[in-house]
């Protein structure tokens, strides 16, 4: 039987503390829970958002007023597919960090690079979560999803994701249309150290050959909690924006003004500018407007510096990205979704 609530506060369930009330609200802790809310809000011609841990949303300060579904979707189960891998399948409720850290436990290689990412595994794929070199499409297997509007479960492969850079077919065509309720990953039993990413290498002082997923995790899980705010003790959804991918002739120009810009050469000839350096180059680090802050150790990082509406964050992120428009000619995208 689902418990309906009316008028929630949802600030408490966003990372950024910010947003205005649900009409309704649900906690959902299976696949049937979800398929009757879903179902509920179809009846009631209810507009539905689903809410995972809420850490990569900005939700307005007014009311939503259709249904919350909100994912308390546990459980992880494995099943080994042949002598070199295994399928690890979690509720998509189920926190992230807490799948990474069953599997680097096993010694099951995958995961480790993206430790300490808030959030739940049923939202990574919706914006192929990555860090440190890795993307979760590099170890997604499969997930489970119900349709909106069949009510039917499908099950999609990676190739049907359209994975792309915090990109997916959930981030775009399919968002709102569907709910994620499982997800599966592929995780290697043999070692496949990921070191390539900046200093990470440097930072590993155990001989290539002796190392086990949980060195990479704990070195990754370390350099974040000395670069990252807490959302416990501030507000903020992760990084705000994109990095940009800039066209060679324009990165010449930039070059020339900007010598020490910082740039990385991509597969497909552009050129990705890290967004922290463009804002932080543009004076922001550390800079704050009204109750909206960018995070003093890494630019990227817009901050709720206490009571901070949705429009405080919004007029601080139209303001970065009109300054970084005018002094670099790129135009930065949120990579927060923003309601
Ligand atoms: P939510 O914010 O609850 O939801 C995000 C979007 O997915 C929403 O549109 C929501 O409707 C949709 N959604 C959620 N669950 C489902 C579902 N079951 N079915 C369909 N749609 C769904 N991201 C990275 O990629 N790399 C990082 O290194 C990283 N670091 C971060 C560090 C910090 C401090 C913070 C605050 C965030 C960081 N993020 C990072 C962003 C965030 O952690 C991830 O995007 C994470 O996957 C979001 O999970 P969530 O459950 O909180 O999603
Ligand atoms: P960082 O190491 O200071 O690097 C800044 C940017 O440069 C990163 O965004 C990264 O791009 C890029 N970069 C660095 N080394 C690279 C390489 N060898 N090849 C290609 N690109 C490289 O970044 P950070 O802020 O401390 O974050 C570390 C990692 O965690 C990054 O991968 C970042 O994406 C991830 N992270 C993500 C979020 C989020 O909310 N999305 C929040 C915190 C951290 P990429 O972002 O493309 O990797």
């Amino acid at each position: 039987m689902l418990n309906i609530q009316e008028n929630k506060v949802l600030s408490f369930y966003t990372t950024f503390n910010i947003g205005g009330l649900a009409k309704y609200f649900v906690e959902v802790n299976d696949e049937y829970e979800a398929r009757e809310a879903i179902s509920w809000a179809k009846h009631k011609d209810l507009e539905i958002l689903i809410i995972g841990q809420g850490s990569n949303m900005l939700l307005p300060d007014e009311d939503f007023l259709g249904l919350v579904i909100k994912n308390n979707i546990k459980g992880i189960k494995e099943e080994k597919m042949d002598d070199n891998y295994i399928i690890v399948t979690a509720g998509s409720g189920e926190t992230w960090d807490e799948v990474v850290k069953y599997s680097v436990n096993k010694k099951y290689w995958g995961l480790e690079n993206l430790s300490y990412i808030p959030g739940t595994i049923g939202a990574a794929p919706v914006q192929n979560i990555g860090a440190y070199g890795v993307e979760l499409k590099d170890i997604f297997y499969s997930l489970r999803v119900i349709n909106f509007n069949s009510l039917k479960t499908e099950v999609f492969k990676a190739s049907e994701c359209n994975f792309d850079y915090r990109s997916s077919i959930f981030k775009k065509q399919l968002k709102n249309k569907v709910f994620i309720s499982s997800v599966s990953l592929k995780l290697s039993l043999e070692a496949k150290p990921q070191l390539n990413y900046g200093s990470l290498g440097k930072l590993i002082k155990k001989d290539i050959y002796e190392l086990e997923p949980i060195d990479i995790s704990k070195a990754i899980v370390e350099i974040r909690k000395s670069k990252l705010p807490e959302p416990e003790e501030w507000g903020n959804s992760g990084s705000f924006f994109q990095n940009p991918k800039i066209k060679k002739d324009h990165f010449e120009k930039l070059k020339v003004k900007y010598p020490d810009i910082k740039y990385y050469n991509l597969d497909d000839g552009l050129i990705k500018v890290p967004a922290g350096w463009l804002i932080e180059k543009a004076g922001w680090k550390g800079k704050s407007l009204g109750k909206a802050g960018v995070w003093e150790k890494q630019a990227l990082i817009l901050i709720n510096l206490g009571g901070a509406s949705s429009k405080d964050i919004k007029k601080l992120a139209r303001t970065i990205i009109a300054d970084v428009k005018e002094k670099f000619d790129i135009e930065l995208i949120p990579e927060v979704n923003i309601y």
